[in-house]
């Protein structure tokens, strides 16, 4: 469904990203793992369009989607969730979700019918409905921001970080959440830094070291390779 081949991400001077092939296919969940500063993000922010690709193809469905807009990837059924976790502070939870449909304002049932769908699956977003998203914790923010991102009926959902700074438990509750959209058949590009959650949930992974993919295998292997730890901290 997805495929980047020889992807090479540059800011100035820095060479972020040098090379990196990966493919997620349909239904699959794959992660992209690594330590700080291995690439991960950049990876991910191209493929969403939210940055420029120097070289390299990224094709979604057989059709070259290279450096294409933020926009057309949404049109092209691709949601993401920025490692920034930016709700609308001011607007309340329930004008953060209406935004996320943005794109389907047309289809004003359909959009109804997935804010429930969304208040079904997040009864903690359902409870705060008219609180001003600023004032959620972080896990609800997470939250929120994963239903914003569905709300545009993605077929593909990009996550970037979703763990990141928030308490174990409420990192259980997210990992919970990645598994149960897993089992809707969504598809799932996921960047993690907490890579034995990663593994625990995923199908396949990749793990990136200074911009190139170290190893790639199922995630039973790669959780079970004994190096990890060396890889996983750039070792
Ligand atoms: P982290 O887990 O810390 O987010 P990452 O694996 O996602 O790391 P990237 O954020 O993709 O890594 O960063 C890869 C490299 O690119 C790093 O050396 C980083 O400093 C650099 N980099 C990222 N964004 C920029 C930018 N806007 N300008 C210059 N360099 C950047």
């Amino acid at each position: 469904m997805l495929e980047v081949t020889d992807l090479h991400v540059r800011y100035g001077a820095v060479h972020a990203v040098r090379g990196v092939s990966f493919s997620v296919a349909d239904g699959e969940l794959v992660t992209l793992l690594g330590a700080n500063g291995a690439g991960k993000s950049s990876s991910i922010l191209c493929v969403a369009g939210a940055i420029k690709a120097s070289s390299g193809r990224i094709v979604l469905d057989g059709k070259d989607v290279t450096n294409a807009t933020p926009e057309s990837m949404v049109r092209s059924g691709v949601a993401t969730v920025p490692e920034t976790r930016d709700v609308f502070p001011d607007l309340t939870v329930d004008q953060n979700l209406t935004l996320g449909a943005y794109l389907r304002r047309r289809d004003r049932d359909g959009v109804r019918r997935d804010r429930e769908r969304m208040f079904d699956m997040f009864p903690r977003l359902k409870e705060r409905i008219e609180q001003p998203a600023g004032t959620l914790s972080g896990g609800e923010q997470q939250m929120l921001v994963v239903a914003r991102a569905l709300m545009s009926r993605p077929r593909v959902l990009l996550l970037d970080e979703p763990s990141l700074g928030l308490a174990p438990a409420i990192v259980d509750q997210i990992f919970e959440m990645i598994a149960g959209l897993k089992a809707e058949k969504l598809t799932i590009l996921l960047v993690e830094q907490n890579a034995r959650k990663a593994l625990q949930v995923a199908d396949r992974a990749y793990v990136l070291r200074l911009g190139q993919i170290a190893v790639s295998g199922s995630a039973q292997e790669i959780a079970a390779s004994s190096d990890l730890d060396a890889l996983y901290l750039g070792g």
